[in-house]
């Protein structure tokens, strides 16, 4: 983690420009304008994220959809455009989805996958002190190391 918080901006409809999400959410509204407002995006967002961007949009949860103003609506849209999130720190080993640390790369042959240091020892994937981005490469790492590992313990 950096020192200084980092704050990523997020395009939760990248496939709609701001006029056409406007016109999206005038549509769901007139649809649900008897509802309260918390109630009437379950069309436009994700079921976990509703409760998050009512209370960011800074309307009323409770306000019905027939009240909301334009400037309000129009503020909805911005936000779910351009919603900004400040990462503070990591969630923790529990939800960790790949971690550092483990047998140094320096004590395998990296073409066998066996221990340097130890005779008839492979290994391969997320024992290594081998980390990637997300996105499918630690995968890779996983089943190329245990590809290479499996071929030379077979010989
Ligand atoms: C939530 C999540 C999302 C991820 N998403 C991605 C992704 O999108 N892209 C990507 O590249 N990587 C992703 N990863 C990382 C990737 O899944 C791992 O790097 C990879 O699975 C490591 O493979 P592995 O075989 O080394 O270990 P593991 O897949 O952890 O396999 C180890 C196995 O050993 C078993 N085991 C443990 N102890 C013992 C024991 N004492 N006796 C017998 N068996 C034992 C475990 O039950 C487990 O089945 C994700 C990981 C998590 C947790």
């Amino acid at each position: 983690m950096q020192d200084r918080p980092l704050t990523l901006c997020i395009d939760l409809k990248p496939a709609l420009d701001a006029g056409r999400l406007d016109e999206r959410i005038q549509r769901d509204f007139s649809e649900a304008e008897n509802k309260n407002f918390r109630n009437a995006l379950d069309k436009l967002l994700p079921k976990k994220l509703i409760p998050v961007i009512v209370e960011l949009s800074g309307i009323a949860p409770e306000k019905k959809v027939n009240a909301i103003t334009r400037q309000e609506r129009r503020r909805l849209g911005a936000l779910i455009k351009e919603m900004k999130i400040t990462m503070t720190g990591l969630r923790g080993f529990d939800e960790a989805i790949i971690t550092q640390g483990g047998v140094a790369v320096r004590e395998v042959n990296p073409s066998t996958m066996a221990s340097r240091l130890v005779e008839n020892v492979y290994f391969a994937g997320e024992v290594l002190d081998v980390d990637a981005v997300t996105g499918g490469f630690n995968l890779q790492v996983a089943w190329s190391t245990g590809y290479a590992a499996a071929m030379h313990i077979r010989q």
